[in-house]
Order: C-alpha cells, then structure tokens, then sequence
C-alpha cells in the first residue's frame, strides 16, 4: 500500500537507523509511575498509585491528566533529577502537599510548606456543617476563627458567601505569613480578612461580638504526640497539634470566652478529637454560657465537630 511507502521513508530518515549506536532509551512517564509506585509501595505508603502519579506530575509540572495521556514521552535528564528528588522527599514522609506547594480545601487551593497544618477533609466538613447552619439565617455579618492556620476556614467562609467578613487569629507567625499569602491568592480583599496574632490566652485584644466562632484549635493530647505519624509528627508544626495533656488546652479556653464574643443569634463550631465529644460537652455544660450543643461525626464516623449556642441572657 501507499502507506507501507510512507512508512519506510520515515524510517529510512530517522537518526535512529539500525547501524547506529544507541544509548539505553531514557524510561517513559508512564514507566516511571510504575516504578515508582512499586517503591512507594514497598515502604508501605497507602495510595502508592495515586501518589506516584501526583509525585511524577509535579515534578514535571503537568497535571494528572496530562501525564495519563502523555505516558508515552521518555523523561528529559532534568525531569529524571526532579522526579528523583520528589521521591527522596516523600520516602523521608514528607507530607505530599508539601512536595507539591498545594493543598486543596472546598473550592481553594491553599499555599502548602510546613508553616501552618494542612488543610484536613474533616475541617472540610466542619464548613458544611456551618454552611448548612447559615443557610437556615439571616446573612452573617462577621466571623472568628481561632488558630487559622493556613487561614481555610476564614477564607472557605468569605470566598463561599457564608459570612460577610472575617477575623483569623493564630498565635503562629509563620502560620500568619502562610494565610496572608492564601488570602491573596484566594482572591479575597484585605478588608474583608483580618489577620491577627492570639495571645496564649486568645481573648485578650478580642473586642466586639462576631456571629459565628470557628475553630480546628490543636487538640492532640501531648501522650498521643509521639504516635503521630511520621507525615504530621515530623512535618507539621507542633504548634497547631499539641493541645497539652488530654489535648482541651485550647478548647478550655475557647469555650471559656466564646460565649462573651458571640451576637445572641451566633454559634460556636468546633473540630475536635475523636475521644473527646464527652469531655467537650461537659466543659460546655459546666461553662454555663452554653444551650443546644450538638454533636456530629466525622466520614470515619468518629464524633469530630461540636456546635453549641450561646444560652439566652435570661437563662445564664
Ligand atoms: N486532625 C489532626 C491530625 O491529623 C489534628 C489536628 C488538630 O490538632 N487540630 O492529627
């Protein structure tokens, strides 16, 4: 056929005649992600094939689909070293949003380098449940949310029209530096998100009452810290984990002054550990500035987020 003729003038051309010599082929993408997978397997990292693929697709700058539809192409030298590199990261257990800058929260793509904690699904979660509770209100004027961290809950709530405005204090700068950065490339203006420096004892410089208080606060008990995996205990700042010695450090404190800063309307929305529900609602209970706290489980089905409103002037 005429086809077979073109066929040969292609090969006939090609600098990779047979007489030639020929250096070993450089591996292709898609070999690489097998490779790589089988590593990450082997020091049994959960997800390898997942990860294999975000490692490779970031080290080469392109997203999963392209590399999906582009397995054919051998690697360059320097895309080999990137590769190598990403890999080294992720085998000493450096968290992957780390190695790829990124994390993803709702509709965000946050800023992602050890300076604040990772944005979690659970918290995630913890802004549906707000969702779902301003979705049954009037618009919410301001929010607080305690130890922003990377700034996730505060920016989530603004960028997703569930509050009007919002204050993120940490008492990390690192974390403040982070969350200013992801304020900006979240598109949100300055005078919409205050960032601001906590005090160990978080109140004091507060002033003003806010319609919704939000906090992932740490609530790691100092005992569980060690047991960390190696990804969190190695990599992300103690900082935003260790909740002293049964992990309710911060809340005590949240739920001590919370009630004194939240309009009659407000709620309080809390992540919590997964064995703390009971202790959570007792420092509520006890705190007597609280009514109608509820409970609700996280996608593992562990008790994780606690809301509660103020208790009525009258009652208190
Ligand atoms: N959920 C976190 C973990 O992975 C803890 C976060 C926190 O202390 N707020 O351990």
């Amino acid at each position: 056929t005429s086809g077979g003729g073109q066929l040969r003038r292609v090969m006939d051309d090609s600098p990779h005649s047979d007489s030639a010599p020929r250096r070993p082929a450089a591996p292709t993408r898609r070999e690489t992600v097998i490779g790589i997978r089988s590593e990450l397997e082997s020091h049994g990292i959960e997800s390898p094939e997942l990860e294999a693929e975000r490692l490779v697709a970031s080290a080469l700058g392109v997203t999963r689909h392209t590399l999906a539809t582009t397995g054919s192409i051998p690697l360059a030298v320097d895309q080999a070293t990137a590769v190598a590199l990403a890999v080294g990261r992720r085998l000493d257990r450096e968290p992957l949003q780390h190695i790829e800058g990124e994390a993803a929260f709702r509709n965000l793509i946050l800023v992602s380098d050890g300076r604040a904690l990772i944005p979690r699904p659970e918290t995630e979660q913890l802004v549906d449940w707000i969702a779902e509770w301003a979705g049954t209100r009037p618009p919410l004027g301001r929010a607080l949310d305690i130890g922003t961290g990377s700034g996730a809950i505060a920016l989530a709530l603004l960028t997703e029209g569930i509050v009007n405005g919002a204050v993120g204090m940490d008492v990390s700068g690192a974390a403040l530096d982070q969350a200013e950065e992801n304020r900006r490339r979240s598109g949100v203006p300055r005078d919409r998100l205050e960032l601001r420096r906590a005090g160990p004892d978080i109140w004091s410089g507060v002033s003003g009452r806010f319609d919704l208080i939000a906090s992932n606060p740490p609530y790691v008990a100092d005992p569980e810290l060690a047991g960390l995996p190696d990804e969190i205990r190695d990599h992300e700042p103690k900082v935003a984990l260790a909740g002293g010695p049964d992990g309710l450090d911060v809340l005590r404190l949240i739920i001590a002054g919370a009630a004194g800063h939240l309009n009659p309307d407000g709620a309080l929305f809390l992540e919590i550990g997964a064995a703390q529900a009971e202790s959570v609602c007792s420092l509520l209970e006890r705190d007597g500035g609280w009514a109608d706290v509820r409970v609700r489980a996280d996608l593992a089905g562990k008790p994780r987020f606690v809301r509660a409103l103020p208790a009525q002037r009258e009652a208190r």
